[in-house]
């Protein structure tokens, strides 16, 4: 049986090299968590780094967008990956490959261990990233290669559609980058001091100090000891040593450069699956967080469902009743946040309605309002339906409203006009500072021009922008409105009215070149950046 990874498939199949990734994890049971639906639960306090009690608390929305912060959401020893929709397709693979290659440690291990421990456990997905994930990527007309701290709509589109062409001397720079990067490990380790491996921005040594310095307390403490001791079984991905992490890195690299076959994982499990461990394992981990913030009857009553947990991981569902009777007896977090990890878990479980609702607050302020009485209903069905893409949870709520209001609901169908007003208002691309910055030596706004990559065409019929400023109210006659909007240089979104007429041909172009002649406004939307001549003088 194929397991649901998590991501969207085509993530997997962009590359040759992100496929065996998508053919090793969907073997070992492998999957990702979606982030906006996950709960982090709060840090016990001594866990927080010194100095560092800004990170006690995960992060919150900001207009729709949940930030990732690397403490919170990244620890080595965590077997699943995570989903998040504002990021690039390229991190399925990687977080699928920390999931295949494990961890080390020890117990009482020094920190150098544990910062070699994390650089290696790097190394092949920063491997995959940079290097292997280009054999066989199809990327868009003006890229070639990585685009590192860059993000490309066009790239991210073309990866959806199919594959490129093979280019080998990306495995060849891959193996040479992974050889130097391990040998550097090993040189480490001998001399007891970190040797460096730069690579343009890349240092894995220092992320891997850095690594050690942030999370030496958790990684120390008896939570995780325990924690390893029941979750951990042989075939788990936990290595005691460096040299045994460092052989799983070489079988699995061996495989995504095609050079043989890696093994998935197999852990010995007495019962259920390695998805029911790897589950149980991030389960275990949650109720050892709140573990160590707990004393007395609590907190042994919770030692007992822990090992119970680790026993018979495919028993989840009495696991979470017993956990939701500790929570009623004791002061610890309800059910509902524990249990929201971001996948499907038992009992409708897994997707945190409340914490998805306080982002559509951010990103749909108005759209909610409109909702009125019919929030929790709605907000409800969104969840169920919420599909697994990278799109902004706004646009993914308007695209919902608009497929519920399609079935003659018209209070969702103008909800979902509103949702797309906003979701074009909150997360606008990256201003077109290209167009912004030549457009003074345009003197001819004659000929081919183009809408900027960064320009939202939006049309309605009826005048959503007049309705969230309290000038109409939905029943006032509908008045057909359309709008162009994007980001000045100072990413603040200016949006501007259209005619109708101008309107329908900008939509017919789409984002293929047309005659400016067409467009009575032409001249005005080049001087504002948003309509582009196909070539600026030199
Ligand atoms: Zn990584
Ligand atoms: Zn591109």
């Amino acid at each position: 049986m194929t397991l649901a990874l998590g991501a969207p498939p085509y993530e997997l199949s962009r590359s040759p090299a992100a496929a065996r990734v998508g053919a090793l994890a969907s073997a070992s049971g492998l999957l990702l968590a979606h982030f906006e639906y996950r709960v982090e639960l709060p840090l016990p306090e001594a866990w927080i780094p010194n100095g560092r009690a800004d990170l006690g608390d995960p992060p919150g929305w900001q207009t729709g967008v949940l930030p990732e912060s690397k403490y919170h959401s990244f620890r080595h020893e965590r077997r699943l990956g995570s989903f998040h929709p504002s990021h690039r397709s390229k991190w399925t693979a990687h977080e699928l490959c920390h999931g295949l290659l494990g961890f080390a440690w020890r117990p009482g291990a020094p920190p150098l261990f544990h910062a070699l421990a994390a650089r290696l456990a790097e190394a092949l997905p920063v491997t995959l990233w940079y290097f292997l994930d280009e054999d066989g990527l199809a990327r868009c007309q003006d890229h070639d290669g990585p685009l590192f701290d860059a993000y490309c709509e066009r790239c991210e589109a073309v990866h959806a559609a199919g594959t490129g062409p093979r280019r080998p001397e990306w495995i060849e720079r891959g193996q040479v980058f992974l050889a130097r990067e391990l040998d550097a490990v090993r040189r480490s380790a001998r001399e007891g001091r970190m040797i460096p491996n730069r690579y343009a921005t890349l240092d894995l040594g220092s992320d891997g100090l850095a690594y050690a310095a942030s999370h030496r307390a958790r990684l120390d403490s008896p939570e995780l000891e325990r924690w390893v001791e029941l979750f951990c079984p042989p075939g788990s991905g936990h290595h005691l040593s460096l040299e045994a992490l460092e052989a799983r890195v070489i079988e699995v690299a061996a495989d995504l450069m095609g050079e043989g076959r890696a093994s998935p994982l197999m852990p010995t499990v007495a019962e259920g699956t390695a998805r029911d461990l790897w589950i149980a394992q991030d389960v275990g981990y949650r109720l050892l967080q709140i573990r160590a913030d707990t004393d007395g009857d609590a907190a042994d009553a919770l030692d007992d469902l822990v090992e119970a947990l680790a026993a018979t991981p495919a028993e989840l569902e009495g696991h979470i009743d017993a956990y939701a009777a500790l929570a009623d007896e004791y002061e610890m977090p309800p059910a509902e946040e524990v249990f929201a990890v971001g996948y499907p878990l038992p009992l409708g479980l897994g997707r945190s309605v409340r914490q998805i609702a306080e982002g559509l607050e951010t990103a749909a302020p108005n759209t909610l309002g409109l909702l009125g009485e019919r929030l929790d209903e709605v907000v409800g069905a969104f969840v169920t339906a919420d599909p697994v893409v990278r799109r902004p949870l706004a646009q993914r709520f308007a695209r919902v409203l608009a497929d519920l209001g399609a079935r003659g609901d018209a209070l969702l169908a103008d909800a979902a006009d509103l949702a797309r007003f906003e979701a074009a208002l909150g997360g606008p691309p990256a201003p077109d500072l290209e167009a912004l910055t030549l457009v003074e030596t345009v003197d001819d706004v004659s000929g081919a021009v183009v809408l900027s990559p960064a320009a939202r065409l939006l049309r309605f019929d009826w005048d959503v922008p007049g309705y969230i400023d309290g000038l109409i109210t939905r029943d006032d006659r509908r008045q057909p409105t359309s709008l162009l909007l994007a980001p000045n240089a100072e990413r603040e979104v200016v949006v501007i009215p259209l005619e109708e007429a101008e309107a329908a041909v900008l939509d017919s172009a789409g984002s293929s070149p047309f005659d400016a002649a067409a467009l009575a406004c032409a001249p005005d939307l080049i001087g504002l950046g948003v309509l582009r001549p196909i070539r600026y003088p030199v």
